[in-house]
């Protein structure tokens, strides 16, 4: 018996988590795995795809720059939520054909609902319009929530993404909408950073009174303490719960590792061990 072999292809990789998460799965499920880490040259992505497959690979996870390269890659077989978020994490071969998904927006509504909240009926505030916003709108769309509004300091950019993705989604036209900070009005239930801010270290144009004390405040970066700037001006603002994006990581981990393994595995023991892990540093 041949361990099932798989790995995350980026540029850079080195600081990866996803071979310690698949790791901790495989374990939880009683599957014995490979998972490693590869570094590609920009040049080569195509062709280590290509031959990480041909030698019996099961499944791939795509990072930072080749997301979209995966999404070109995967065109004739992708889920609806690749689809929508233009861009694959995912890939797997099936019935000799290569697949794509996008688990980062399921990945993040799972890690919002496992802290109790649910998002039905509710206000969401989504701040950015890059590849990390635009892969949450349809599985936040999905969830049935009362509105969804997307926010950008370049406010030309919410609007193209609300209206392509209204294009594919006509469906949605009473929940979605776009403007810059400065349209931002009233309070809402959920407020969601996918900008690179808290990365740079800044905070955001944001109005006080946002957050009502059941507000939740989300930031797709994390760190350590579960503290980012945005955080921190949401908490001074009144948010009472407020959580980073390392569950987002988990998560959008735990469903690749369903879609190539079909078992379902907790997520909250193994995000607690790399909560301790980031912790010790
Ligand atoms: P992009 O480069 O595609 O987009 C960046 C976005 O941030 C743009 O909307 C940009 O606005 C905005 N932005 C950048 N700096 C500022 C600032 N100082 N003030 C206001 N807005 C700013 O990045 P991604 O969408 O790929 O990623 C966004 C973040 O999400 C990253 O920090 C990434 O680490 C995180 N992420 C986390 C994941 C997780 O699993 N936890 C998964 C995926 C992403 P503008 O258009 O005006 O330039």
């Amino acid at each position: 018996n041949t361990p099932l072999h798989f790995a995350v292809m980026g540029n850079p990789i080195q600081h990866s988590y996803s071979p310690l998460l698949h790791s901790l799965f495989a374990r939880q499920a009683g599957l014995d795995i490979n998972y490693e880490k590869v570094l590609v040259p920009p040049e080569d992505f195509e062709s280590a795809v290509q031959t990480f497959f041909e030698q019996g690979g099961k499944g791939l996870n795509i990072t930072i720059p080749f997301k979209l390269r995966a999404y070109e890659l995967a065109k004739a077989n992708l889920s609806l939520r690749a689809q929508s978020a233009g861009s694959v994490n995912t890939l797997w071969m099936e019935d000799g054909l290569l697949h794509g998904c996008n688990t980062d927006g399921i990945g993040m509504v799972n890690d919002i609902r496992r802290q109790g909240i649910a998002l039905e009926d509710k206000k969401i505030l989504l701040l950015g319009a890059g590849g990390a916003a635009r892969g949450v709108i349809l599985p936040l769309l999905e969830t049935g929530c009362r509105q969804l509004q997307v926010i950008n300091r370049t406010a030309t950019k919410a609007t193209e993404l609300v209206e392509q993705c209204l294009a594919s989604l006509p469906q949605y036209a009473n929940e979605l909408s776009a403007g810059g900070f400065e349209h931002i009005q009233g309070q809402w239930d959920i407020v969601i950073n996918a900008t690179s801010s808290s990365l740079q270290d800044n905070t955001l144009p944001l109005p006080v009174g946002l957050f009502t004390h059941n507000s939740l405040a989300y930031d797709m970066v994390y760190t350590p303490e579960n503290d980012t700037p945005f955080l921190q001006q949401a908490r001074k603002d009144g948010a009472r719960l407020a959580s980073d994006g390392l569950g987002m990581l988990v998560y959008q981990g735990a469903e690749s590792f369903f879609i190539w393994n079909r078992v379902r595995v907790n997520p909250i023991p193994v995000l607690a061990t790399l909560r301790q892990q980031l912790i010790a540093g």
